[in-house]
C-alpha cells in the first residue's frame, strides 16, 4: 500500500516522534514532514500535497487554527487533525466547527492511528460522492443538450396526460409556445381532433405491452404535421410518467408521395402513365374479360409539339384537358385510361365482339378530330387509333401494349388514321428493329457499309469532271442495299451522324487511294442529309476526314438537298460560307422539286444546281417537264452557278438538254454507280460521246 504523506506542524521534534511512532503501531504506513513556520507549512502544501495534515494548536511563532484557515482556503479537501496537549471543550469545538477532522491530545496519542485512518475514509467518500455527482451533472447536461438539439420530439406525460416537460423541437414542430404547451392536456393542445381516440389507445396499448413500445404509429399534429411517435413509460418514485418520442415525417411523406405520382401519373394530365398502365392491364386481363374481348386502344395526337411551340404551354395543357374530358366521355366501355407518352393515350375496353371494336374507334377518333375551341383559337387535331385484344394478339400485357403501339404505327401511315395490330405488322416491325441493329453493327465494324462512284461528265469532250458517291450496305443476309432500304432507319434511329461520317472518311480514303494508283481523280461529291448539315459538327467532321487524308477541301464536293438548304436559310448560309473557306464545292441536289427562295439561291454561297431526275425522265414525252428544265438551266445560268443533270439514260435526253445549255450529266447512259476497282478506266480514258448535232461549245479551251 501507497504510504501516506503527512505534513505534521509541530515545534518540538520530541513529540514529532512520539506521533511517528504512534502511526507506526497502528500499521499506518505514513511518511512524516515536520514544519514549524508558517512559511514551511505554505510551501510544503504546494510541493508535498500532503494527504493529511496533523497539527499542534499552539507553536510559538504560527498558530493551529490559522494553519487550518490556510488549509480551508487552499486545499480544503486535506484532512486536518489538531494532536495537541490540553485544549479545553470550547477550544476543541471550535476547531470542529472551523473544520478539523478531528483532534487528538497529546496524553491520549494512541487514539491518533484510528482517527486517521477513520480521516482518510471520508476523504475517500467525499471524493466518491463529488465525483458521482460531477458524473451526473455532466450526463444531464448532456441530455439536455440533446434534447435541445435533436430533431426528435421529445414529450413527457403525467398520468392525467398533462404536458410535464418538451423540447425545443417538440414546441418548433407543434408550432406553439413552450411555456404555453407546459401543463395543457397533450391530447387537446397537439393532436388533430380524429386522431386522439386511436392515439390513446396506441398509448395505453403500449403502456400495458412494453414490447410494442417501439412500434412507431403515425399520428397528425394541429398544425397538420404528420409525426411518427413511439411510447416509452418512465416510473419515478410513486409518480409515473409516459415519454413520448416522435419524429416529423411530413417532408418525407410529401416527398414519397410526389415521388409516386411521378413515378405513375402523367404530370400534366394526372393520367396513369405508361409503367401504371401496363400494371392496370396486367391486373385486368388476370381477371379476364367479363365480355368476349379485352381490347387495349392508343390513340396518337401527333399535333400537341406544334401547339406548344406556337401557343406555348398553357395553351397545349387547355386543348389536352379539353381531349381528356372527350377520352373519359366514351368510358361507360373502358376500364382503364392512360397517358401513357407526350402524344398517346390509351384505353383498355371490354367489347362484346370486333363489330363493335370497329365502330367504337372510329366513333371515337371521328369525336377527338372535332375542333377544339380556345380563346378565338380553333384547334383541329389529327388522331389516330391502334388496337390490339388480349390473348389473341399477345399472352401478355407487355406484348399487347407493343402490339397496339405497332398498330398505331401503322395507323399514322393509313388512309383512315386507324388500325388493327396484324401479325403482318409486327414482322415488318420486327425486321425493322432487326435491321437497326444490324446498322448498328455495321457502323462499329465499318467494312459492311461501301460506297459506289457514279461519274459526272462533261458531254462535249467524253471527260468525267466528277464522281457523286452513293452509299451501299453489303447485308451478310440480304446482301447489297440500296439507300432507300436502310437511310430511313438510320435517320429515325439517329445514326444519320455517323453513317455521314463513315462515307465522308471512305470517300477521303479512296481519294488518296487513287491518287497513290497515279490517277488524277476529280472532285467527289458526297451526299449529306438534312439532319448532318444541321449538326454543329458537321464542319469538324470534314476538316478531320480532310487532314486525316491529307487533301485540299477542292477535292471535296458536298451535296446538299434543296429542301434541306431552305429550312433554315439563315444559319445555313453561316454554314456554308464556313464550308467553302476550306474550299469545299457545294451543290444543292435534286433541284427544282423544293420550293427554293430565289431570293435566298442567290445568298447561298453555292457553285451548282442538280437538276432532278424527275424533270428528265420523262424527257422528251414530257413538254412539260422539258419546259420546267429548260427554265432551271436558264435560272441557273443567269444566277452564274454550273448545272447538272442527274438521271440522263439516252441520247435524246442528252442532246435536248445539251441544246438548252447544260452540258454536264450524270446518269446511266454513261454509268451506273459502280464500285471504286471500276472506276479505274473511266478516270483514265474519256466517255465516247454520241454526235448530238450540236454547234461547238461557246467555252474556251476545249479541245
Ligand atoms: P441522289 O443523291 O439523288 O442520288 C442519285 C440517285 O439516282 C442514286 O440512287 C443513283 O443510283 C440514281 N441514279 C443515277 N443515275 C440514274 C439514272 O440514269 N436513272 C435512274 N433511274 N436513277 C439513277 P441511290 O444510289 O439509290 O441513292 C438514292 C439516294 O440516297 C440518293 O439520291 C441520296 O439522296 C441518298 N444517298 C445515297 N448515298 C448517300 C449518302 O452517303 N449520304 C446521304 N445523306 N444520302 C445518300
Ligand atoms: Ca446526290
Ligand atoms: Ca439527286
Amino acid at each position: 500500500m501507497k504510504s501516506l504523506r503527512v505534513l505534521l506542524l509541530e515545534d518540538s521534534p520530541t513529540d514529532a516522534e512520539l506521533v511517528q511512532a504512534c502511526l507506526d503501531s497502528g500499521e499506518l504506513a505514513c511518511s512524516l514532514h515536520r514544519v514549524e513556520t508558517e512559511e514551511d507549512y505554505l510551501t510544503s502544501l504546494v510541493s508535498l500535497r500532503p494527504d493529511l495534515i496533523l497539527a499542534d494548536y499552539t507553536l510559538p511563532g504560527f498558530d493551529g487554527m490559522k494553519a487550518l484557515d490556510i488549509r480551508n482556503k487552499r486545499a480544503s479537501g486535506i484532512p486536518f487533525i489538531f494532536v495537541s496537549g490540553s485544549l479545553g471543550e470550547e477550544r476543541a469545538v471550535a476547531t470542529l466547527v472551523a473544520g478539523a477532522s478531528d483532534y487528538i491530545l497529546k496524553d491520549r496519542m494512541q487514539r491518533l492511528p484510528a482517527a486517521v485512518a477513520r480521516a482518510m475514509q471520508d476523504r475517500r467518500e467525499r471524493e466518491e460522492k463529488a465525483r458521482i455527482a460531477g458524473e451526473l451533472d455532466a450526463e444531464r447536461k448532456l441530455m439536455r443538450a440533446l434534447q435541445d438539439t435533436a430533431r426528435a420530439l421529445i414529450i413527457m406525460l403525467d398520468a392525467q396526460g398533462h404536458i410535464v416537460h418538451l423540447n425545443p423541437e417538440a414546441a418548433h414542430v407543434l408550432d406553439q409556445p413552450r411555456l404555453g404547451l407546459l401543463g395543457s392536456v397533450f391530447w387537446t393542445s397537439c393532436i388533430a381532433s380524429d386522431h386522439v381516440k386511436n392515439m390513446r389507445h396506441q398509448v395505453q396499448m403500449a403502456l400495458k405491452n412494453p414490447r410494442l413500445a417501439n412500434q412507431p404509429w403515425r399520428a397528425r399534429t394541429r398544425n397538420s404535421r404528420t409525426v411518427m411517435w413511439s411510447v416509452s413509460s418512465l416510473e419515478s418514485g410513486s409518480s409515473s410518467r409516459v415519454v413520448l418520442c416522435g419524429i416529423d415525417i411530413t417532408d418525407q411523406q410529401a416527398a414519397e408521395e410526389k415521388a409516386y405520382f411521378l413515378d405513375n401519373f402523367d404530370s400534366i394530365t394526372g393520367l396513369p402513365n405508361r409503367h401504371l398502365f401496363l400494371h392496370q392491364i396486367t391486373q385486368r386481363s388476370a381477371q379476364g374479360a367479363t365480355k368476349n374481348l379485352l381490347a387495349v386502344i392508343l390513340i396518337g395526337i401527333p399535333r400537341f409539339h406544334d401547339i406548344r411551340d406556337s401557343y406555348g404551354e398553357d395553351v397545349m395543357n387547355q386543348v389536352m384537358t379539353v381531349l381528356v374530358q372527350r377520352l373519359r366521355q366514351s368510358q361507360e366501355h373502358s376500364h382503364l385510361l392512360g397517358h401513357i407518352a407526350e402524344n398517346t393515350f390509351a384505353l383498355a375496353v371490354e367489347l362484346a365482339d370486333d363489330k363493335e371494336l370497329t365502330e367504337f374507334v372510329p366513333a371515337l377518333l371521328e369525336m377527338l378530330r372535332k375542333p377544339v375551341e380556345f380563346e378565338s383559337n380553333h384547334f383541329v387535331l389529327k388522331a389516330y387509333g391502334g388496337t390490339a385484344i388480349w390473348l389473341r394478339d399477345a399472352s401478355d400485357p407487355l406484348q399487347l401494349l407493343q402490339a397496339a403501339e405497332s398498330a398505331l404505327h401503322s395507323a399514322e401511315n393509313s388512309q383512315q388514321g386507324y388500325a388493327v395490330y396484324r401479325s403482318l405488322i409486327s414482322h415488318e416491325a420486327r425486321q425493322r428493329l432487326q435491321l437497326e441493329g444490324d446498322l448498328r453493327r455495321a457502323l462499329q465494324t465499318g467494312n459492311e457499309l461501301l460506297l459506289h462512284y457514279q461519274p459526272q461528265v462533261d458531254i462535249d469532250n467524253g471527260e468525267v469532271i466528277g464522281l457523286e458517291a452513293l452509299v451501299r450496305w453489303q447485308h451478310p443476309q440480304w446482301g447489297l442495299l440500296l439507300p432507300d432500304k436502310f437511310m430511313h432507319i438510320a435517320e429515325v434511329c439517329g445514326l444519320m451522324r455517323e453513317l455521314g461520317q463513315h462515307v465522308l472518311r471512305q470517300a477521303c480514303q479512296q481519294l488518296l487511294e487513287w491518287k497513290e494508283q497515279g490517277l488524277t481523280p476529280p472532285t467527289v461529291a458526297v451526299n449529306v442529309s438534312a439532319s448532318q448539315f444541321s449538326s454543329p459538327d458537321l464542319l469538324s467532321q470534314v476538316q478531320t476526314a480532310l487532314q486525316e487524308f491529307g487533301l485540299d477541301g477542292s477535292q471535296l464536293e458536298i451535296e446538299l438537298t434543296e429542301s434541306a438548304t431552305m429550312k433554315d436559310p439563315h444559319s445555313n448560309i453561316a454554314i456554308m460560307t464556313r464550308l467553302r473557306q476550306l474550299h469545299v464545292t457545294l451543290s444543292i441536289d435534286d433541284f427544282g422539286t423544293g420550293y427554293s427562295n430565289l431570293s435566298y439561291l442567290k445568298r447561298f454561297p453555292v457553285d451548282r444546281l442538280k437538276l432532278d431526275q424527275a424533270f428528265v425522265r420523262e424527257i422528251p414525252e414530257d413538254a412539260d417537264d422539258l419546259a420546267i428544265a429548260r427554265s432551271i438551266i436558264a435560272m441557273a445560268r443567269q444566277l452564274q452557278l454550273e448545272i447538272i443533270a442527274e438521271g440522263v439514260e439516252n441520247v435524246e435526253q442528252m442532246r435536248l438538254l445539251a441544246a438548252a445549255g447544260c452540258r454536264h450529266v450524270q446518269g446511266y447512259y454513261f454509268s451506273p454507280p459502280v464500285p471504286a476497282s471500276a472506276c479505274r478506266h473511266f478516270l483514265e480514258h474519256p466517255f465516247p460521246v454520241p454526235d448530238l448535232g450540236l454547234a461547238p461549245p461557246v467555252r474556251s479551251a476545249m479541245s
